[in-house]
Formats: structure tokens, sequence, C-alpha cells
């Protein structure tokens, strides 16, 4: 292999930080050369950021192609990207993913998308294939290019239009081996992660569009991310905020029902402002949300309707529950203008008295006694407001979103709140896109079964996002030594003089020889430049060769995750370099 020389790299780094970059990783990864912007959402992955990449994908192909349980083991295959759109109509995700499908039509006027996620032709390939349950159980995957029309990309690539994505799907002839699959994935995610350099916890996941029950993700816990989760430091509950439980305990039941009563409340429309104004905990108070709320239909049309969710004061509404209490595909959170536009009493609005409205109570508000609620006047509260004499709600159920403080369900511990990025997610099917695409097989008594399916996803560029958020200092990337674009930066001082061009090319040769890969600056630059550049790329190791360290028969190296520079002999060098690497 040729080394890398720095004078024909063909990216450069950039002296100016990107005006819309979003976070610290995402302005190291543009300054240093390694992506560049194209469009929002998109981006081109110049050499060095491209190697990465590529090291990414053979520690995640190693990890998928490891044998597991009864001869598992990943084959990689590889599909289109171009999808009719009838797969995507035959598991109704046209709808349930309609915002995100990049579609297109063809010269004929057949219909498009470019897959988003792959299980539909996975299972329709399968079931050209697989008869007997001889050939189970079964694991596919591929890394390909997925297009997902996200209406709000961000964090550089934390948030693609386009990106990479790992996706392995499972196929087990009962829930049993679907089990043995998941857990096998899952173990496999752990140790990908970990080998990438990347901290991540498992949590309890949403299904969303995916269907199916048992649900994964694994989350990078940083400030910076949009995903809460809720930790429980006694028992080890993780469990994303979209699904958590907690204790859910009602502070008022007991209280005998009181008379309604109107009180005035002048300009109080908040929770807060009405809690303080009466001396009360806003426990006490039931506040009123409103949704739109679309359905599908079968003529793939969507019914719009306007939903009021009514929650204890002190609560915020689950959108992920409530969606699925309702059965909706869509929910859009009516801000104050909506609701008033929609005829409702912003700030002052309640399930009393509303007539042809659809209501959703959590279960714990229809438990409370004597509560305060809008009185769907202006400036007008009620007090003592009792569910069933004063109200009914058409759906009762939790959808209660968790926070931190609130007790653990296991053991009653109160649990912290984070944030995080979701790196990966594990998925137990079921047979929902077996059954809809009629992938059956024979088992051994000569029945027709569908095959019970898991599927498995890494974004790869996020997870490069993430390796370059948690690996860096101010002067730039600090690349585990694994994934590198390069093992070492060779920083030639004064190249312009024969000798010490030629001790640089004699040691770069060397390091080549024993395996190395080698980044090389023989740029006519000052060392201050070069110093600079080589922090902000980040590999391992920075070689110095220079006249003065050549006078001195040695040459300098420096550790980019900390240390002292330090001269070692020339002769030693490349044993030298190996060690540090090694270490
Ligand atoms: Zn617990």
């Amino acid at each position: 292999m040729w080394p890398m020389r720095m004078s024909r790299l063909f990216s450069k780094t950039l002296r100016e930080v990107p005006a819309d970059a979003e976070t610290e990783g995402h302005r190291l990864l543009v300054r240093s050369g390694m992506i560049t912007p194209i469009a929002a959402g998109v981006y081109a992955y110049m050499p060095l950021g491209l190697r990465v990449l590529h090291g990414i994908q053979s520690i995640i192909r190693e990890e998928m192609d490891r044998e597991g349980p009864d001869g598992r083991a990943g084959q990689e295959l590889l599909m289109s990207s171009l999808v009719p759109i009838e797969f995507y109509e035959r598991s109704g995700r046209d709808q349930t993913m309609a915002e995100i499908l990049f579609r297109l039509t063809d010269h004929h006027d057949r219909e498009f998308a470019l897959g988003p996620t792959h299980e539909e032709v996975f299972v329709e390939v399968f079931k050209r294939n697989v008869q007997s349950y001889r050939d189970l159980p079964l694991m596919l995957y591929q890394i390909a290019t997925k297009f997902r029309d996200e209406p709000r990309p961000r964090g550089g690539l934390i948030r693609l239009r386009q990106f990479t994505m790992k996706d392995l799907y499972s196929f087990d002839a009962d829930q049993e081996g679907l089990d043995v699959s998941y857990q096998m994935m899952f173990d496999a995610y752990v140790r990908v992660f970990e080998r990438c350099g990347v901290p991540v916890i498992p949590v309890l996941a949403d299904s969303g569009a995916m269907g199916g029950n048992d649900t994964h993700e694994f989350l990078y816990l940083t400030e910076i991310g949009e995903d809460r989760c809720l930790l429980c430091p006694k028992c080890g509950y993780a469990a994303n905020a979209e699904v958590a439980t907690f204790v859910k305990e009602p502070a008022y039941a007991d209280e005998e029902p009181k008379p309604l009563e109107e009180i005035d409340t002048p300009g109080l429309t908040t929770i807060e402002a009405l809690a303080d104004h009466l001396g009360v905990p806003k426990s006490k108070t039931c506040k009123a949300v409103f949704y739109t709320a679309s359905y599908g239909d079968e003529h793939g049309g969507a019914r719009k309707d306007p939903v009021l969710v009514a929650i204890r004061g002190d609560m915020d509404v689950n959108e992920s529950k409530l969606r699925n209490a309702l059965g909706a595909i869509e929910l859009e959170y009516m801000d104050e203008g909506a609701v008033t536009r929609a005829g409702f009493v912003a700030g002052s609005a309640s399930a009393v008295g509303l007539e042809n409205m659809k209501v959703v109570a959590d279960d714990l508000v229809v438990q409370e006694r004597n509560l305060v609620a809008g009185a769907n006047k202006p400036d007008k509260h009620l007090l003592n407001v009792n569910h069933d004499r004063d109200w009914k709600a058409d759906i009762v159920a939790d959808v209660a979103l968790a926070a931190g403080g609130m007790l653990c369900s296991n053991c009653q511990t109160p649990m912290d709140e984070r944030r995080g990025i979701e790196m990966g997610q594990v998925f137990k099917l079921g047979v929902k896109y077996s059954e809809a695409f009629e992938a059956f097989f024979l088992d051994a008594e000569g029945q027709q079964r569908p095959a019970v399916m898991g599927s498995y996803g890494i974004g790869i560029e996020r997870l490069l996002a993430a390796i370059v958020e948690d690996n860096r200092d101010e002067a730039g990337i600090i690349w585990p030594r694994q994934l590198a674009p390069y093992d070492v930066h060779l920083v030639g001082l004064q190249v312009e003089k024969p000798e010490v061009r030629e001790a640089a090319e004699t040691l770069v040769a060397e390091l080549e020889s024993a395996g190395l890969s080698v980044l090389y600056d023989d740029r006519e630059e000052s060392p201050g430049v070069k110093f600079n550049d080589a922090d902000l790329l980040g590999m391992p190791l920075r070689v110095t060769v220079s006249p003065r360290n050549l006078d001195k028969g040695s040459v300098e190296l420096r550790r980019r995750d900390g240390g002292e520079n330090e001269l070692v002999a020339r002769d030693a060098a490349v044993d030298e370099i190996k060690a540090r690497l090694e270490s």
C-alpha cells in the first residue's frame, strides 16, 4: 500500500468553523475535511472520512458473520434501493411512513420508493427462496443506502436524508427461535459499539412504524441527544421515555366529591399560574391538551379528528402511548392558536360540558377527586371537577409521559432522566410481514406456517458522528486506533532539505512494511500548520522527522490521546511506534 501524501490529499482542512455546525463533532468532521455538506441531511464522504466508514463496516461485518446457536450466522447480500411502491402498500407502510417516503414515477408511470427500510423486500426475496423448515433459522443482511425524507435533518450526521445502514433480518420457525436470534443480535450489537469506542446502553423502546412487540434501542448518552430515557439506579430498569413505566398512585382518590363551583381566573391561562394563584399543587389540576389525530382508511385516504386529552396538571402527554390508544397513524399537537381557531377556549378548556368531542383521559386523572379544570369560558375555571359526574372520557388509558424523579415500577426508586442518541435498534417483528407477504414455510408435519421475523439496524454515519462526539478535544478528533483513517501521522519538517525528505520517506517505507498505514505530511508548510492539522485530523500517533532530531539520531513521537513529546532512537523507531500503538 502507498502512504497518503498530504500534498496530494484531495480533501483539505478548513481554518473557518462552519457556521451551520450544530454540534462539536459535526464542526470537527467538516473542518477536518472528512465530510462535505451537499444539501440538508445529505453529505459527501471524503477520502479520510470514507476510510473510517469502511472501518466501521468491517467491524459490523465481522460481528454479523460470527456463528451463533443452530448454525445462525449473517449472510450478506444487497437489495435494491429502488422499491416498487406495491411493496410498501402491502405492509401499509406507504401510509404509516408517508411523511418520510421518497416517491418517484418512472417513464411508464410505475411508482417506486427509495427504500427507507427493507423488511418488505427481504420478506419477498425470502419467500422466493425458502420452502421448508430445514432452511431455517436464517439471517440475511445488507449494508446499503437508505433514503428518508426527514422533515428536520439535524446534527450533521445524526439525522440524515441519505445514509448507510446495516440491516439484518432473522427468519425463524417459531417464537422460541426468534428469541434466540434476537439475543444473538443483541449481544452482537453490544460488541459492535464497544469495538467502535462508543459507550451505549440498551433501553426498552417503542416499536413505532415497525410493528411488533419487543424492541430495544442502544442509546449513546449525550446532552445533544433528542431521545429521552429513564434509568433506575437501583434495579437497572432502562427505557426510552416513550415506553417507560412508572408508579402511578392517585393523591386525592379518597376525598368526598364536593359541589362544582365556577371561579374567576382573569389572565390565568397556564397550570403553573393557576396552581400558584389557588395555592394548590399542580397535581390538583386537570389539564386539557389538544391534538389532531389522523387515521388511515382502506382507500388510502386519511381522516382527521380533534382530540382532547385530560391529564393531571403535573404530567405531560406521551404522544406514543396516545397514538396507540387512539389507533391513529399520526398526531399533531395543537398550539394555542390552533386551539382557538378550532373554537375552544385556550387556557380555560376542559372536557366538562364539551359535546361531540373525542376525549381521552389518563387513567390517573379519572381516579382523582375535586380537581381544578377549565370552564370553557374565558377567564373562568371550575373547582371540584370529578370524572363520571362532571365529564366522561371515550377512552381511559395510560397516556402519561415518564419523567425524572418518578418512581420505578419494579422497585419504587426515583428514576434518573438522561438524553441520548439512538445508535441501533433491534425488533421482534413476529409474523406481521410474513403474513402480509404470505412468506410461509412447511414445518416438519407438512403444515404451512409464516416465518417469525426480527429486524436489526445500525446507522453507519450516525455511528461515525457518535465516535467523533465521544473521542475529541478542543484541537480536534482523537480516533480510536481501530477506526483511525491511518495509524501514524508522519510529519516531515523542512522537507525541502533532501536529507530530511529522504529520512522521512525511508521511515514511511519501513512503517508500511511493518504493516502500519501512514498519512505522510510532505507539504512545505510551517511546523505550526502541520501540528495543528495533525491534532485536527486525529491519527493515534504523530511521528516528527526534523533536521534537529535527525542530528541527535532520533525522531519524535506524540500520542494523540495525551502524553508528552518523546524522542526515540531512529534505529528503534519502528518497534517503538508499534509498541505505542498497541498499548
Ligand atoms: Zn428499579
